[in-house]
C-alpha cells in the first residue's frame, strides 16, 4: 500500500495492546423478528455484546442467522423488535453518519466514475467538496487504485470495484466502518489480497470495524474478536478474542495458533446448530 498523508494510527493503536477497552458499539439485549404477509420471522435471539473502539470484530455464522440483519441494525437503516443499540453512547434511531458500510455487491452506480462514486456520501452529507476531494483521491491512491479514477466501474474488476466501495464508505470519515461480506463473491486469490490490505488499511486508520463472513480463515484472519453465531434465528454461541498479532502475514493461517482459533470457531458454531430443523 502507498504512502498517504491520511490521518494515520491514533496513539490508542499506535501502544497495541494499550488499546482503549472503551465501547463505540453496544447492543444490549437486542432482537429481530420480521413481520412479513405469511406471518413473523425471529432472525435474531436477544443479542449482547459490545465492539470496542479500534477494535476489528468479526461476527461469523452460517447463512441466514441474521448478519446483515445486525449490520442494518447497527446503522439504524431498520429498527431493532426489543433491545437497544448504542452508538457512542446514543441510542441508534435513525441512519447516522457515524458508520460507513460496504455491502456484498459494491453498488456503485454505473453512470459515475471511481471518483465520482466515492464522493457520493460527501455530496449525500452536504460536506465541503474540495477538502473532501483530496481525501478520496488519497483513499484511491491507498488501496491501489490510482490512475483509475476516472474510470466506470464496469472497466473495473470485482475487487477493484470492492475496493471503490471500500472508499466510498471512508471517505466521510465514520469512526465505524460495516463490512457485509464484502469479499464473498470474489475469487480466493483477490480475497487474500484484499484481506491483507484491508488490515493494512485498518492498523492505518483509526477505525472500529465489524465485518460479517460466513467463512472461517476470513474471521479469523481479520479479527482481534470473533462472535460466533448459530442459525437462524442467531445468537451468540462464543466469543473469542484473537491471540494472533497485529502483523499477519498470509502464511499466518498455517500456524498452530491459527488453527487452534478457527477449531475454536468450528465447535462454536457446531454448538449452535440444531439439527432437528
Ligand atoms: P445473513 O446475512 O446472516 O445471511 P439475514 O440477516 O439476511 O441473514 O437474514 C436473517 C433471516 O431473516 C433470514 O432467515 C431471512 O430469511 C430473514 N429476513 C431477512 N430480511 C428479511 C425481510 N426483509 N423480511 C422477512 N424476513 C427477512
Ligand atoms: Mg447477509
Amino acid at each position: 500500500m502507498k504512502q498517504t498523508n491520511l490521518k494515520i494510527v491514533s496513539d490508542a493503536q499506535a501502544s497495541g495492546s494499550a488499546r482503549s477497552a472503551r465501547p463505540v458499539i453496544e447492543i444490549k439485549g437486542v432482537s429481530k423478528t420480521y413481520k412479513t404477509q405469511d406471518g413473523e420471522v425471529p432472525s435474531l435471539r436477544p443479542l449482547d455484546f459490545d465492539i470496542n473502539e479500534g477494535e476489528f470484530l468479526v461476527v461469523v455464522g452460517p447463512s441466514g442467522c441474521g448478519k446483515s440483519t445486525l449490520l442494518k441494525l447497527i446503522a439504524g437503516l431498520l429498527p431493532p423488535s426489543a433491545g437497544e443499540i448504542r452508538v457512542e453512547n446514543r441510542v441508534v434511531t435513525s441512519p447516522h453518519r457515524d458508520v460507513g458500510i460496504v455491502f456484498q455487491s459494491a453498488l456503485l452506480l454505473p453512470w459515475r466514475r471511481v471518483l465520482e462514486n466515492v464522493m457520493m456520501p460527501v455530496e449525500v452529507k452536504g460536506l465541503p467538496i474540495e477538502e473532501y476531494r483530496r481525501r478520496a483521491l488519497d483513499l484511491i491512491k491507498m488501496v491501489g487504485l490510482d490512475g483509475f479514477e476516472r474510470k466506470y466501474p464496469w472497466q473495473l474488476s470485482g475487487g477493484m470495484q470492492q475496493r471503490a466501495a471500500i472508499c466510498r464508505a471512508l471517505v466521510h470519515d465514520p469512526k465505524i466502518v460495516l463490512m457485509d461480506e464484502p469479499f464473498g463473491a470474489l475469487d480466493e486469490i483477490v480475497r487474500d489480497h484484499l484481506n491483507e490490505q484491508l488490515l493494512e488499511l485498518w492498523a492505518r486508520t483509526d477505525k472500529t470495524i465489524c465485518f460479517v463472513t460466513h467463512s472461517i480463515p476470513e474471521a479469523v484472519y481479520l479479527s482481534t474478536k470473533i462472535v460466533v453465531m448459530s442459525p437462524r434465528p442467531g445468537r451468540v454461541t462464543d466469543v473469542i478474542e484473537s491471540t494472533l498479532p497485529k502483523e499477519r502475514p498470509l502464511d499466518i493461517r498455517e500456524t498452530e495458533e491459527f488453527l487452534a482459533i478457527a477449531h475454536r470457531v468450528r465447535e462454536g458454531l457446531r454448538a449452535g446448530h440444531s439439527y432437528d430443523e
